[in-house]
């Protein structure tokens, strides 16, 4: 029988090689719990060595398996006020109760040297980065194709107690009410599909001629014979 696999869409190249340089970009990816997003931005990184994530500060205890300094950078309340005081973060909010931020450190000089970044963050993240790198920023949202389907998948887990699903099933209704703040919105029914739209978005945004600063030497060059 001949194979039926649809062809898969080819990872995306690192673009260290392109001749120009580029500025690099914040690549956001939102979506309610459950809807898929952990499962994309794994896969992105994974395959796509430009792409580095940026790791939040918060004051959410460590859940087995995850490291410090790679999922989060796991910090007291006190340590917290003291990065929001010192005004150390591009953008904070307070979650489920803990305090969540993008620190801005590394993140500014990357973006110079051509390095893009990934952001797992809501709305309200979401908005501040906006507001504050506007012309950096690409924001992604994701959709699960039902609310039945997006408490299959909590349900599925089975990381969390029915109390904690129905908080995040609440949440979820809140955040898909944000989806038109959004440059791209996915609906995530079948993981490889949603994957290769996100890949698509990010291969067309690095093309952004804004965002390739070698282009003027280039064009001068072509210019010049
Ligand atoms: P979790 O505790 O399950 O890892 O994350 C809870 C929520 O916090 C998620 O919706 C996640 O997107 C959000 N979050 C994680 N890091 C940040 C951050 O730096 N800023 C903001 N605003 N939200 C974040």
């Amino acid at each position: 029988m001949a194979d039926q696999t649809p062809p898969q869409p080819a990872a995306i190249q690192p673009t260290s090689d392109d001749a120009l340089h580029r500025r690099g970009l914040m690549f956001i990816l939102s979506s309610p719990s459950g809807a898929g997003k952990t499962t994309i931005a794994r896969r992105l990184l994974a395959e796509d060595a430009d792409l580095t994530v940026s790791v939040s500060a918060t004051t959410r205890p460590i859940r087995p398996g995850e490291v410090d300094g790679e999922d989060y950078h796991f910090v007291d309340q006190a340590t917290f006020n003291h990065m929001v005081d010192a005004n150390e973060f591009y953008e904070w909010a307070r979650v489920f109760g803990n305090c969540y931020g993008t620190p801005k450190g590394q993140i500014r000089a990357g973006l110079k040297a051509g390095t893009d970044f990934l952001f797992d963050i809501d709305w309200q993240g979401t908005q501040q980065l906006h507001q504050k790198a506007q012309a950096d920023v690409v924001r992604v949202f994701i959709l699960p194709p039902s609310l039945d389907e997006l408490r299959r998948r909590l349900v599925g887990r089975g990381t969390d107690s029915a109390e904690v699903i129905a908080a995040r099933m609440a949440r979820a209704q809140a955040e898909i009410s944000h989806w038109d703040s959004y440059d791209y919105v996915v609906v995530n029914d079948e993981v490889e599909v949603c994957l290769g739209k996100v890949r698509q978005i990010l291969a067309a945004e690095r093309m952004r001629r804004t965002r390739q600063t070698g282009l003027i030497d280039f064009v001068r060059g072509l210019m010049q014979g």
